[in-house]
């Protein structure tokens, strides 16, 4: 797929995953009795929505958020300086397979709809030094919800998301990854929508037009529409799951 049209599909989004407040924040509850005085770490945090949505429940948090496209970053300072909230919060352009950090720097990692970008196994396993003992790790991973998924769905997974797991085979391989589990749900359909999908259509029934005469933009719009396609007629039997896992 062309990035740049990717990118350009994704521009000035709210998001660039599925997510929405609510479950931020009851992730947070999950996460259980955090320190005053704490260290953040946002991975794969794209336009920050879920970010500044910390920065307000923790006001003595400092948040390191790491991302690897520049835009979004700069998407989200924007947004943290006119929410006033952009004193505590640093950015970093970095791989989140090679972080630049010390062992057990952070009491709190945060990653939606990011972690699918090293494998769920391979970043829980690669995130877990970053965490002081007792730190807290929670992050959104696509899963099966059902036993028996629609074949329409499986086959569309098959290539879009080859390691996708049943939700519950997602907690087995963090408890084998060494964590807790202190808890986890799926995120509402509602998730998908909002601040995802609903956005996401509109800028690309604008780029549509834009781009008509161009064959690789209209492929990546179709790209796109596909998945939209296959959430609204499957979205039931798959979709996001939190998992709040603690480093013993
Ligand atoms: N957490 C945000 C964004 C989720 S989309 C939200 O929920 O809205 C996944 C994000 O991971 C994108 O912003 C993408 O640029 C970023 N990303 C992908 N691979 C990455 C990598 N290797 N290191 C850091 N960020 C990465």
């Amino acid at each position: 797929m062309n990035s740049d049209f990717f990118f350009e599909a994704h521009r000035n989004l709210p998001r660039q995953g599925p997510g929405d407040e609510a479950s931020t924040l009851r992730a947070l509850v999950l996460a259980g009795s955090l320190p005053e005085e704490l260290h953040v770490l946002d991975l794969g945090c794209g336009p920050g929505m879920q970010t500044l949505v910390l920065a307000r429940a923790l006001p003595g948090a400092r948040i390191t958020a790491v991302d690897l496209h520049e835009p979004f970053l700069d998407e989200l300072r924007a947004r943290a300086r006119a929410a006033d909230l952009d004193g505590r919060l640093e950015t970093l352009a970095a791989d989140m397979a090679e972080l630049p950090f010390e062992d057990g720097s952070f009491d709190l990692i945060w990653a939606e709809g990011s972690i699918y970008n090293l494998g769920f196994d391979r970043g829980l396993r690669l995130w877990k030094r970053l965490l002081r003992p007792g730190g807290v790790l929670a992050c959104t991973e696509l899963a099966w919800l059902v036993s028996d998924p629609p074949q329409e769905a499986v086959r569309y997974w098959e290539t879009g998301y080859p390691g996708m797991r049943q939700a519950p085979a997602n907690m087995e391989a963090a408890r084998a990854a060494g964590y807790d589990i202190l808890g986890s749900f799926p995120l509402p359909l509602s998730a998908w929508r909002k601040d995802y999908y609903d956005p996401l259509r509109r800028n690309l029934e604008a780029m549509r037009v834009r781009r008509a005469d161009d064959s690789e933009a209209l492929e990546v719009i179709a790209a796109e529409e596909a998945e939209m396609d296959i959430f609204r007629r499957h979205g039931t039997s798959y979709g996001y799951v939190f998992y709040i896992l603690r480093k013993p």
